[in-house]
């Protein structure tokens, strides 16, 4: 992890072009991974018994459970608050292991583990009392790339699973798209994508994903191109090939494959009403009770009822824009007016309630006091770069596409980095 740091943040870029440039070199290297297994390495008389904390569990029980007086537990409570800001355990996440020099002796260390990259170390000193220590876990992250093609009758999610890529990597590239894309319209057969991000590994053992470094999609307005990257101050965007922030203000489409039943249109024979009148906003099915996520950061400015949207909330975002969501079944706890969001915060869930024919998501978004098409109009990016981060994020875009032309021709290779 300290390397992949070290490339995405210097601010030195001949470091960061050689160090990229090296690892490269070394991609074939790591095509064969060794597997270590960390318990050989362990005394042998030692034993260990591990305990996954579940609902209910408080660390006190589990302490005393071990046979630890209750000084004991005090003590070791009071260390884990003060040195390892550890004062609840979380069930079904957290585990502790118990490590005693024999069968029948007293506990003399307790490992807390509350993520797969960090353990807490209690060890009992001569004096009784226990020390602290917090270990990161070395992590061993490598870019993965995978792509794939839309084949007939396809939906992303489906043909991004074919390609090998993992659920909760695609869920968020669908994230990332959606700002650019109407994956109902705009994904057919035939178009390519590929994925370049970050698998963890610990002692050659896969322990889960890390971030999206690079999608790019043929969609058909053209190729959706975003790249991750971290700004001299520290912040970190995606950014398309030209460095223009490829995060909207605004999400056009709020709820991710979500298909869309009516566009946005001037003139439209209502489905209850009859006659035609226009149609301000788009429709998205989507079955009672889906989450409806607020399409940008804003602030709620109507929280209501009328008997054309049924339960809807308005947002006031940022500048000129306004979105509003209609026919919810029930609007999101703790979301009022006068609330503020933030983008992709629950705010209601769909439903039919209003002149509806059947549960939907109708969706509006409001320039300067006029409605406008969500699907077509133009929306402002989050975060530019400056002229200096421009030209320094185009060089590391140079590099990193070199990488992922290496990795189309060799898929099963990697990144070490
Ligand atoms: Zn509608």
């Amino acid at each position: 992890m300290k390397k992949a740091k070290n490339i995405m943040s210097t601010a030195n870029l001949t470091r960061m072009v050689m160090a990229l440039a090296v690892l490269l070199s070394l991609v074939a290297i790591f095509l064969v991974v060794t597997k270590r297994t960390p318990a050989q390495l362990r005394a042998a008389n030692e034993c260990k018994s591990i305990v996954m904390v579940a609902s209910g569990d408080t660390l006190s029980e589990l302490l005393l459970a071990q046979g630890l007086s209750h000084s004991d537990v005090n003590n070791i409570a009071q260390v884990l608050k003060k040195e390892a800001e550890i004062s609840t355990l979380r069930a079904d996440r957290d585990r502790l292991e118990f490590v005693r020099d024999a069968d029948d002796a007293p506990v003399s260390k307790i490992v807390v583990v509350p993520s797969p990259w960090r353990q807490v170390e209690l060890t009992c000193n001569d004096s009784g009392d226990w020390d602290c220590k917090t270990v990161d876990i070395e992590r061993d992250t490598r870019a993965i790339y995978r792509s794939g093609e839309i084949l007939d009758g396809d939906s992303f999610y489906l043909a991004g699973q074919r390609a090998g890529i993992p659920a909760g990597i695609l869920i968020e590239v669908y994230d990332l798209l959606a700002f650019e894309m109407d994956f109902e319209r705009d994904v057919r057969a035939g178009q390519k994508f590929s994925v370049l991000y970050e698998e963890n590994f610990s002692e050659g053992e896969k322990i889960d994903n890390g971030n999206v470094l690079a999608v790019s999609f043929q969609a058909l307005r053209g190729n959706v191109q975003m790249y991750r990257y971290r700004k001299s101050d520290g912040t970190i965007g995606y950014y398309d090939a030209e460095g223009n922030g490829a995060i909207k203000s605004l999400k056009r489409t709020p709820i991710n494959n979500a298909k869309i039943t009516s566009n946005f249109s001037r003139n439209r024979k209502h489905p209850i009403l009859g006659y035609t009148r226009a149609h301000k906003g788009v429709d998205f099915r989507a079955s009672t009770g889906t989450p409806i996520p607020a399409a940008g950061a804003g602030r709620v400015v109507a929280r209501s009822y009328n008997r054309g949207h049924g339960n809807f909330v308005k947002i006031r975002h940022n500048g000129s824009y306004e979105t509003l969501y209609a026919h919810m079944s029930k609007f999101a706890k703790g979301v009022n007016v006068g609330t503020t969001v933030r983008q992709g915060q629950t705010i209601g869930y769909v439903g039919s309630t209003g002149y509806s024919t059947g549960p939907h998501l109708h969706y509006e978004i409001i320039k300067d006091g006029v409605h406008v098409n969500p699907m077509t109009v133009k929306l402002p990016a989050i975060s530019n770069l400056n002229k200096e981060d421009k030209k320094k994020f185009k060089e590391y875009r140079k590099v990193l596409e070199e990488g992922i032309e290496q990795l189309e021709k060799n898929p099963s290779m990697y990144i070490q980095l």
